[in-house]
């Protein structure tokens, strides 16, 4: 997909499971805004302390910089008015002001990328992501690998027991699953 500047903002989302690699997307398009000597600013939730508190990172262990925040409108604040691109990530852990928040920064002609999980593990829309597809300019779905049948995966299996919805973590609690070995109710580890 080629994103061509035509003097105003917008907004691209890089939605899908866990392990489809919605952050391996977001650091090479954030890389090749830097490499096009654009000035970028990364956020992520405070929350996603999975690897380290001051980088987005892959489970490939893809990392770049990035400012930990606990709240959406803290982009606002600690915005620079010369930044061009605005990567966000792990965006299903913001509240639905991000929404409000990632449009403001494309009206005021940043071009803003966000990644996050589109469902929790019971499979259902998780906020704020459905509301971001809904006024992105470009969308891109990544698929992981099945775990359990090597078929594309757009689910997120738990595999430990907890009704917590956030439940930070990587591939001890979390697998990714296609339609068929998608459960949503108990935790089910595949045997591997
Ligand atoms: P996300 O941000 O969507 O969780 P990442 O970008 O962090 O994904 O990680 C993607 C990487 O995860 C892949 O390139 C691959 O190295 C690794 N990986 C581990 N398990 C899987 C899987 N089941 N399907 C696809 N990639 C996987």
């Amino acid at each position: 997909m080629n994103f061509v500047s035509i003097n105003s903002g917008w907004i691209e989302v890089i939605a899908g499971s866990m392990f489809s690699g919605k952050s391996e997307e977001l650091i090479r398009r954030l890389r090749r805004a830097e490499i096009a000597r654009m000035r970028v600013q990364v956020f992520k939730p405070l929350i996603d302390k999975r690897y380290d508190d001051n980088h987005i990172v892959s489970h490939s262990e893809l990392k770049m910089k990035s400012d930990p925040i606990e709240k959406a409108e803290e982009i606002l604040e600690k915005l620079d008015p010369r930044t061009e691109v605005v990567g966000i990530d792990e965006a299903q852990f913001f509240d639905t002001s991000l929404v409000a928040i990632c449009n403001r920064l494309a009206d005021m002609g940043k071009r803003v990328i966000v990644a996050g999980l589109d469902k929790d593990y019971t499979g259902q829309p998780f906020e704020p992501m459905p509301q971001l597809l809904a006024i992105a300019e470009y969308i891109t779905k990544p698929l992981a690998i099945c775990v359990i049948c090597g078929n594309p995966a757009n689910f997120t299996q738990r595999t430990i027991e907890s009704e917590d919805r956030v439940l930070v973590g990587a591939s001890g609690f979390y697998e990714a699953r296609c339609r068929k070995h998608f459960d949503p109710k108990p935790a089910v580890p595949s045997k591997k």
